[in-house]
């Protein structure tokens, strides 16, 4: 199991503001802090927004900060929702240059396991929050080691 692009980048972000949720950050300040393009961070904070877990706003002195749904958020179930792929493989060739789907498709008990072990996968994340990846533990966190920006003067 690899995670796609958009859910690596929806982590990063969340565990970002999560180690501070005093904290408001802009877009920009994101992307460098997490090291990814500010385009796909941009795309991450609408889908979060979307589902409660920042609070986002516009203008001068904009930007998101992690709410209280965004702490206690299901690590798994946000990586379930955003992963597109319906299998591990492509079986049915939908993905592949000629379409052909794989000759042992009928029948094939290994695709049952494979989605079996997709769900283990998500299920054994079900229950880590981004609170639980964020708040004290026996470790540093290590975003909040990241370069930080000044907060905005009151
Ligand atoms: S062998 Fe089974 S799991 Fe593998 S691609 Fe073919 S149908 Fe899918």
């Amino acid at each position: 199991m690899k995670l796609n692009a958009f859910g690596d980048v929806c982590l990063r972000t969340l565990m970002l503001l999560g180690a501070r949720p005093d904290r408001q950050m802009t877009g920009r300040d994101i992307a460098d802090a997490v090291g990814t393009p500010y385009n796909h961070v941009s795309k991450a904070i609408l889908e979060l927004k979307r589902r409660g877990a920042l609070d986002v706003t516009r203008g001068r002195n904009g930007g998101a900060r992690i709410t209280e749904a965004g702490l206690a958020l299901s690590i798994g179930q946000l990586l379930r929702d955003l992963d597109p792929q319906a299998d591990i493989v492509d079986c049915t060739g939908q993905d592949s240059p000629n379409g052909r789907a794989c000759p042992l498709l009928k029948g094939c008990r290994l695709r049952r396991s494979l989605a079996r072990a997709r769900e283990a996968f998500y299920a054994e994340l079900d229950g880590t929050t981004v609170a639980d990846l964020t708040g004290p533990g026996p470790s540093p966190v290590p975003v909040t080691m990241l370069p930080m920006p000044p907060l905005p003067a009151p």
